[in-house]
């Protein structure tokens, strides 16, 4: 007899139709750069798409088997005022900050954290070879809680909740709900979907999403398509915002070799002024300065 690897299979998948599909505004290729310690990644949203994607403020790949590549980590450095969330697909990685927490982030496993007012932290690898691959994704804070205090949490591979479509699409929930199960977390303000998705050849997939929310795919995993447009692999789809769409349809060709795989993200926009200067992410250039000198001034831990 075999038992569920996660109770939440249990659940019953509720159906999705859709009848006015969003379709897709934009895909983008991401522009290959490096960051922390010479770590090689792909970043796919850049400062330009911040108020196209409001409230997301970036999102870097990375993926590489090459220790060169990664092994530099991102030692010691600030944020302050939006929150961070770091998916691990594979490899391990330690993090650790200024108010004392401590955790390992490894194959499966999410790190969500709020900056808030300001902290400083690292994130190293725990490995000296094989691959590291993984996402770090920024969320922005509402002005009213860019200076809260900062908060974290560890979200192990077993905890996120998981389910299987009869078709056999199978999704992970981070953040949000899909088909009537809800995610690891939950945000007001801005509602964050995150969600990864893992497509075997000739299957659909169907998410609602309200209008008004920003939305993207990331592919990385073959390819996928929504309406007649194709997302090949390492691409970046914005979805259209069309007024009265209520959501979004993906398809995966039944010409691709394996399964398709992508992460889903919508948001509900802030609409709000945004300042950033590197790992600061305020309303007002005022504001900015203030967190660099608070920083100089030894205030981020
Ligand atoms: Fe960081």
């Amino acid at each position: 007899m075999t038992t569920p690897r996660h109770a939440h299979h249990v659940h019953a998948v509720q159906r999705v139709a859709l009848a006015q599909p969003r379709g897709i505004d934009q895909i983008v290729a991401g522009v290959s750069t490096s960051d922390g310690d010479g770590v090689k990644l792909t970043r796919v949203l850049h400062q330009t798409l911040q108020q196209r994607l409001d409230p997301y403020l970036m999102l870097d790949a990375f993926g590489s088997d090459n220790p060169g590549d990664y092994i530099g980590g991102f030692p010691s450095h600030p944020h302050r005022g939006f929150e961070t969330v770091t998916y691990m697909i594979s490899g391990r990685m330690r993090h650790r900050d200024s108010e004392g927490h401590e955790g390992l982030l490894s194959n499966g496993g999410v790190q969500w954290m709020t900056a808030g007012r300001g902290l400083i932290h690292s994130e190293l690898p725990e490995q000296e070879e094989g691959l590291m691959e993984g996402f770090q994704l920024w969320l922005n804070l509402p002005a009213r809680d860019k200076l809260r205090d900062p908060w974290y949490r560890d979200i192990q591979s077993e905890e996120i909740p998981e389910f299987t479509t009869p078709a056999g699409v199978h999704v992970r929930l981070i953040a949000g709900e899909s088909h009537g199960i809800k995610g690891a977390m939950q945000r007001e303000h801005t509602e964050p979907l995150y969600l990864d998705i893992t497509m075997p050849p000739g299957t659909e997939f169907s998410q609602p999403l309200p209008d008004a929310h920003n939305a993207l795919l990331y592919v990385f995993r073959e390819s996928l398509y929504i309406g007649s447009s194709e997302i090949p692999t390492k691409r970046m789809a914005i979805l259209g915002n069309g007024a009265g769409t209520d959501g979004v349809v993906l398809h995966a060709p039944a010409s691709n070799h394996s399964p398709a795989r992508a992460l889903l993200i919508a948001g509900k926009p802030l609409h709000e002024p945004i300042a950033q200067y590197g790992p600061f992410v305020m309303n007002t250039r005022e504001q900015v300065m203030q967190a660099v000198q608070d920083f100089q001034n030894g205030k981020l831990g």
